[in-house]
């Protein structure tokens, strides 16, 4: 029986999730789920802290051991959440945090179904171009390849159970604590 509570974080890259998710799980406690990428690292990011670090053969090996509760490809890499992360936490009754493309999290979805799944945005797409090119860390081909993909993002956000619009950092984090709290 599944006891902790499972949340799904998604929304445009550069609306703010991993800030505000990891200050939300440092405030609450909650473990992080790594994922698993095939993307390079970037400077100052460590592997099997901020993702584990994979080969495109080792990341498929995985898909084919069936190691993964869900991936997809997002951004032209693989992406994906490895069921050792996620599966021992909630039978324990620890909650888990997700921060997934939509792609992923409606995979989850259909594992969880009282996943509850909720969507981070900018206020406006000025917004999000402006975060994302403040990030100082993507090439500029990158960064048009992440403004196209946030408009497809941004298209799920119905399917999602609430949404919150990063208008600051405190204040979303306070929602996502609001969330969080409401569920337990
Ligand atoms: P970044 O490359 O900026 O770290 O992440 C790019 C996108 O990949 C983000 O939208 C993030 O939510 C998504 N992502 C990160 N980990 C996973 C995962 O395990 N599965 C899926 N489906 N998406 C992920």
């Amino acid at each position: 029986m599944v006891k902790g509570e499972l949340f799904i974080v998604s929304g445009p890259s550069g609306a703010g999730k991993s800030t505000i998710c990891r200050i939300v799980r440092k405030q609450l406690g909650i473990n992080l789920a790594t994922s698993a990428t095939t993307r390079e690292p970037r400077e100052g990011e460590l592997n099997g802290r901020d993702y584990y670090f994979l080969g495109v053969e080792e990341f498929k090996e995985k898909i084919q051991n069936k190691e993964f509760l869900e991936y997809a490809t997002v951004h032209t890499n693989y992406y994906g959440t490895l069921k050792s992360e996620v599966e021992a936490r909630l039978a324990t009754g620890e909650n888990v945090i997700l921060e997934i493309d939509v792609q992923g999290g409606l995979q989850v979805k259909d594992v969880y179904p009282e996943a509850h799944l909720v969507f981070f945005r900018t206020p406006t797409s000025e917004d999000l171009e402006r975060r994302l090119r403040g990030r100082k860390t993507d090439s500029e081909e990158t960064i048009q390849l992440r403004l196209k993909n946030s408009l497809e993002e941004l298209k799920y956000e119905d399917k999602y159970d609430i949404t919150i619009t990063n208008h600051t950092v405190e204040k979303s984090c306070e929602e996502l604590v609001k969330i969080i709290n409401s569920k337990n």
